[in-house]
């Protein structure tokens, strides 16, 4: 096997595969490290999740060749249904209105890593090391050796021009670089779960701020949703205890019946709730994406949907070489400058969500109440706000457009 590469992606989750998928057809010698097979339970991207994927997304997902495969588990979202509990102001997006088939897709974790593991078969100019984990990262001026642990325990050494550490928000690859993160702890944790209520979705999706934080409803098939409800920290643990009537009869209060009663509850997992952002992106031969990069509040579903567009523009830089060194200070440059942008947007946004809707302050939740009113009325504003959300904002890189790059 291979040893020596252009580019190892240490992380085979949601983004790292995602990238491997998008490199696959350039003329890179590639590697993908990965600590879990992909439908191993411990795997902790491809979990019992479901993800909102924009339209931007799903554009990026079918021009490297894996919606086909994601598609029959995928629930389009037709409309965007915004409300503030216990106050009047409503904002809805529909999907007609913006021109497009759907706002995006509500697919399962599971189907995703199924479905990018699949293609990864078979590429002749990549090689997976998994289950593996990067345990040892040093550097000199031609490239970096990564020192790897196989799950029998056996040693691997790589060496590559770029590594690209895609390994979550806790990233040893990050530590290892002696790159330090800012954690900013929400205070707050989602819990997940799914609902069969007594009325058909029909493809909306619901998003409602509540005292204790946002409650999102997503369409999963005809009748169920899939739901991520954010609550206080302190009231997770009393909360994922509570019998299936007593929780039924919680939820049912804080969501009231936009879709009639609430039936049926699923298994609840729950994700305590940090932003992570690293203080650098970049190091000597090393970029960091997706989670290792700026892990996300999930209040506006932005995270994967975020990186994938970053993986789509990391691409598109690699793809436009020209012989130059893919771990080149000027080649890593030129991807940041593309993305920072939107980036900082993203953030910015989704914290200003969070802190903006938890805000029990009265005059703050009647500004809230006429802001939603405004923004339902004013079509401009939510043709910006719908273009942002649904990835088609700013320079598009060309997957994102379904231009494939080769
Ligand atoms: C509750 C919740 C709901 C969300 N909903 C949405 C949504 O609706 N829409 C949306 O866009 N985003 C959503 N997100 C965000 C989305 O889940 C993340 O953006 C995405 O999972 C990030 O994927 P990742 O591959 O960067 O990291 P991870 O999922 O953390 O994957 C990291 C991978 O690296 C591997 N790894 C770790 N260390 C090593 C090592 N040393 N060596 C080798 N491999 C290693 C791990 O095994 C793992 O496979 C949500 C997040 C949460 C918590």
């Amino acid at each position: 096997m291979n040893r020596d590469f252009d580019l190892v992606i240490v992380g085979g989750g949601m983004v790292g595969a995602s990238l491997a998928v998008a490199l696959a057809p350039l003329a890179l010698r590639i590697a993908l490290v990965e600590a879990f097979a992909p439908d191993s339970n411990s795997q902790p991207s491809y979990d019992e999740r479901c993800t909102a994927i924009s339209h931007g997304s799903q554009v990026i997902l079918d021009t490297v060749g894996v919606w086909a495969a994601i598609a029959p588990d995928a629930s389009p979202i037709f409309s965007i249904h915004v409300s503030d509990q216990g106050r009047p102001g409503i904002a809805r997006i529909n999907a007609s209105e913006q021109g497009v088939p759907a706002l995006g897709y509500v697919v399962p974790n599971r189907s995703v890593g199924k479905a990018l593991w699949n293609k990864l078969g078979g590429q002749a100019n990549l090689d997976c090391f998994m289950p593996a984990k990067v345990i040892s990262m040093t550097s000199d001026e031609s490239g970096v050796d990564l020192g790897l642990e196989q799950d029998d325990g056996s040693p691997v050494a790589l060496r590559s021009r770029l590594v690209v550490a895609v390994d979550g928000a806790r990233s040893l690859t990050r530590k290892l670089a002696g790159i330090e993160a800012e954690v900013l702890d929400y205070e707050q944790t989602a819990i997940i779960f799914n609902v069969t209520p007594e009325e058909a979705n029909l493809g909306r999706a619901f998003e409602r701020f509540t005292v204790n934080g946002p409650l999102a409803m997503l369409p999963l098939g005809e009748q169920r949703c899939s739901v991520v409800w954010t609550v206080k920290r302190e009231l997770a643990q009393s909360i994922l205890a509570l019998d299936e009537p007593l929780f039924l009869a919680r939820l049912q209060e804080q969501f009231g019946y936009r879709l009639g009663r609430l039936l049926q509850t699923g298994e609840r997992s729950s994700y305590p709730l940090y932003r992570v952002k690293a203080m650098q992106q970049t190091g000597h031969r090393l970029l960091m994406l997706g989670n290792a990069a700026h892990s996300l509040h999930p209040v506006a579903g932005q995270g994967f949907n975020l990186s994938l567009r970053d993986v789509a523009a990391l691409a598109e830089v690699m793809a436009t070489l020209d012989g130059a060194d893919p771990g080149d200070p000027a080649v890593l440059a030129r991807y940041l400058e593309w993305r920072q942008a939107d980036q900082d947007k993203v953030l910015e946004f989704t914290d200003g969500l969070v802190r903006l809707f938890s805000n029990p302050f009265a005059p703050l939740r009647l500004a809230r109440s006429a802001a939603l009113l405004s923004f339902d009325l004013t079509p401009g504003v939510k043709r910006l706000f719908a273009r942002h959300t649904m990835g088609r904002a700013g320079r598009l890189p060309r997957l994102a457009r379904g231009v494939p790059l080769v």
